[in-house]
């Protein structure tokens, strides 16, 4: 790690690579011999024209991403899929389902619901304060659906699915915000797959979507044109300004993703971080997790001991053993460390040691 800088353990926007860090700051005054920055510069440029391009087959060659599929980079966030999504494909039947998992899958469908005549709950562990993915067993799905969404990596409770659901022929929207690129994914498996970039990817700013083409259709006449699928795909996701510098980084980051190997070598790097984390935890009792263990997310990883004040002890401490944002979420409580991409092994166990060393002393 770079002299003065900490193991951010953030769950979004989150840490990115450090040699990304470093190329963004040595192109900032000149960008690819433009003479100027990239927050700078014309989206119609040339040279802006290279960087989005090479953004969109980076991602398509990082994630392996079938030749029937557009890449698009959108406006809004997660969140403003969760719109943008009803509106665009919820024009057949006016049915989806959605899987209810965690905390943002649970807003997409209340999202929805203000869109489409007929927004089902397919499948929720709410009742159990989300600590598992509904099995595809207990899914309730209809085969007329314009469309099935979940949340494939639940950021804030700490899971993620560990089978792809199921759905015939009806089209499987995934939010990947959290864990998008942490391991490869079969894209021909989805019929969108979305992301926020500013977990895993990029700052915040713009929303990373792979749709198969089949999708880019007929929309809701009340949808916005910006988030309008089809018109986004012929524009190059350039229909107005993009977020320039966020996919800027997107195209700097999976250029390193592919330096390191591409996913294969992040999903192992990934599963050997998690698994010093959950090791420790299950070779003690001082610090509990509530996850069911087939569910455990690779990039966050939920944690508390048996009280709020020493919950709150261990997260003041965090920053005199060089880490952050350690503090879990208001709806869980406890600890969270999100270990990202580019949270590097060493913090991962410089954590562990701060456990160790706090559980010896209480
Ligand atoms: C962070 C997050 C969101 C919200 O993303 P925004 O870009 O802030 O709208 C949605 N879904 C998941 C899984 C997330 O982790």
């Amino acid at each position: 790690m770079i002299e003065g800088r900490i193991y951010n353990f953030s769950a979004g926007p989150s840490i990115l690579p450090e040699p990304v860090l470093l190329k963004i700051r040595d192109e900032m005054l000149n960008c690819e011999g433009s003479g100027m920055s990239v927050l700078e510069m014309s989206h119609r440029s040339k040279v802006y024209d290279n960087i989005i391009n090479a953004a969109v087959q980076n991602v398509k060659d990082v994630l392996n991403v079938p030749d029937n599929y557009k890449v698009l980079f959108l406006h809004g966030g997660a969140t403003g899929m969760f719109a943008a999504l009803p509106m665009n494909l919820g024009v057949k039947t006016g049915s989806a389902d959605y899987i209810v998992s965690g905390n943002f899958s649970g807003g997409a469908y209340k999202e929805a619901k203000k869109y489409l005549k007929d927004a089902r709950l397919a499948g929720s562990s709410e009742a159990d304060n989300f600590n598992h993915i509904p099995t595809q067993d207990e899914l309730t799905l209809n085969p007329d659906a314009d469309y099935v969404h979940c949340c494939w990596n639940n950021t804030i409770f700490g899971t993620k699915f560990g089978y792809i659901p199921e759905t015939g022929n009806v089209p499987l929207v995934a939010d990947m915000s959290s864990s998008i690129m942490s391991e490869p994914v079969d894209v021909s498996k989805y019929g969108i797959i979305y992301a926020g970039v500013q977990k895993n990817l990029a700052p915040a700013g713009v929303t990373l979507a792979i749709i198969r083409e089949d999708l880019l259709g007929d929309v809701m006449p009340i949808t916005p044109k910006i988030w309008n699928f089809k018109t986004e795909a012929e524009k190059n996701s350039m229909l107005n300004t993009p977020p320039c510098f966020p996919i800027y980084v997107v195209k700097l980051v999976t250029d390193y993703l592919k330096e390191q190997g591409g996913l294969e070598v992040m999903k192992k790097r990934n599963e050997e971080k998690a698994k010093i984390l959950y090791d420790y935890l299950d070779s003690q009792d001082f610090f509990k997790t509530t996850v069911n263990p087939a569910d455990r997310s690779l990039m966050n990883v939920t944690f508390r001991t048996e009280s709020d004040e020493l919950d709150k002890e261990f997260v003041a401490g965090q920053a005199a053993r060089g880490f952050s944002n350690l503090k879990g979420h208001r709806l869980v409580g406890g600890m969270r460390a999100s270990i990202y991409n580019a949270m590097p092994k060493e913090g991962v166990e410089a954590l562990v040691e701060y456990m160790r060393d706090f559980a010896a002393a209480h």
